[in-house]
C-alpha cells in the first residue's frame, strides 16, 4: 500500500475541497481493498451516486470515503439524510472510510467505520437549510462517530503504518452477520455494545447494564421494553462471539 497520495492527479482542479476529493479518491482506487471479502479491488461508483463512492465488484459491499487533515472527534458532516437513511433501512449502508493525511499528502491513517454500526440512531438529522440558501429546505445529516462502539472502528492504517490485511478483514467480517438484522434491531445492538464498552469490565452483570438504562432511554424515549431489548441483544452479541454467558445474569467479555 502506497502511503503518499499524488496531488498531480488534480492539476485541472482549482478549489481545495474538489482537489482533496479527486486526490484521495484516486489514491483509494489504487490502494483500497474490500474488507468484507478477499477482493483486492474496489470500483468507483458513478459520479453523484448517493451515499456511496466505491463498491466491491465481488461481494457488492459499499464504501464512502472522507479525507481530513484533522479528524473531527465526535461528529462528521455527511450528505442527504433521507438518502443515507434509505440505504440503512435497506441494509445497503456504506462503510465509512476516513483518510487522515498531512499537508504534503502523506497518509497518517485510514479508519473504517463498519456499515453494520451505521444505524438510524448514529445518523443525526440536521435542520433543513434556510429559505435563503441555494438548496433551501434540503436536509443533511451528521454521522455521530461517538455513538459507534470501538468494535466498529477498524484501523487499516494507523500512525502511518499499514495493519496486516488479514487481521483487518477478520475484525471487519466478524460484524457482517449484523447486516441480516433490521436497522431498528441494529440500533439496539449498537446501543448495547456501546454500553458494555463504556462499563469497561471484563465481567459484568445484567444489573450493571440496567443501570445504563438512561442511555437507552435517550435514544428511544418512551420505550417500555428497554430491559427486554437489552437481554435480546446480549444473545446477539453472544452469537457474534463478543460475550459468553456465565452463571445466571453474569456475562464474560470474550473480546
Ligand atoms: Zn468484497
Amino acid at each position: 500500500m502506497e502511503l503518499v497520495c499524488d496531488p498531480s492527479v488534480a492539476s485541472l482542479y482549482k478549489s481545495s475541497p474538489q482537489r482533496a476529493r479527486v486526490i484521495s479518491e484516486y489514491w483509494f482506487s489504487q490502494n483500497g481493498y474490500c474488507l468484507a471479502c478477499d477482493s483486492d479491488r474496489l470500483t468507483r461508483a458513478a459520479p453523484n451516486t448517493r451515499a456511496m463512492d466505491f463498491s466491491c465488484g465481488n461481494c457488492g459491499h459499499r464504501y464512502e470515503l472522507k479525507t481530513f487533515t484533522k479528524r473531527p472527534p465526535r461528529s462528521l458532516v455527511d450528505g442527504a439524510y433521507a438518502a443515507l437513511l434509505e440505504r440503512i433501512n435497506s441494509s445497503s449502508a456504506p462503510t465509512l472510510c476516513l483518510l487522515g493525511r498531512d499537508q504534503s499528502w502523506q497518509i497518517r491513517s485510514l479508519t473504517a467505520f463498519h456499515s453494520s454500526f451505521l444505524t438510524p440512531w448514529v445518523v443525526e438529522r440536521r435542520p433543513p437549510l434556510g429559505e435563503h440558501a441555494r438548496r433551501a429546505g434540503w436536509v443533511g445529516c451528521n454521522i455521530r462517530l461517538d455513538r459507534i462502539p470501538s468494535d466498529g472502528e477498524i484501523a487499516i492504517i494507523e500512525n502511518g503504518r499499514c495493519q496486516p490485511k488479514s487481521e483487518v478483514r477478520t475484525k471487519f467480517k466478524r460484524f457482517l452477520p449484523l447486516e441480516g438484522l433490521s436497522a431498528g434491531q441494529r440500533d439496539w445492538t449498537t446501543l448495547t455494545l456501546l454500553a458494555i464498552r463504556k462499563l469497561g469490565k471484563a465481567r459484568f452483570s445484567l444489573s450493571d447494564l440496567y443501570e445504563c438504562e438512561q442511555q437507552f432511554a435517550q435514544a428511544y424515549p418512551g420505550n417500555r421494553h428497554v430491559r427486554a431489548k437489552i437481554r435480546q441483544q446480549l444473545q446477539v452479541l453472544r452469537d457474534l462471539g463478543v460475550l459468553s454467558f456465565e452463571a445466571r445474569g453474569s456475562y464474560l467479555v470474550v473480546s
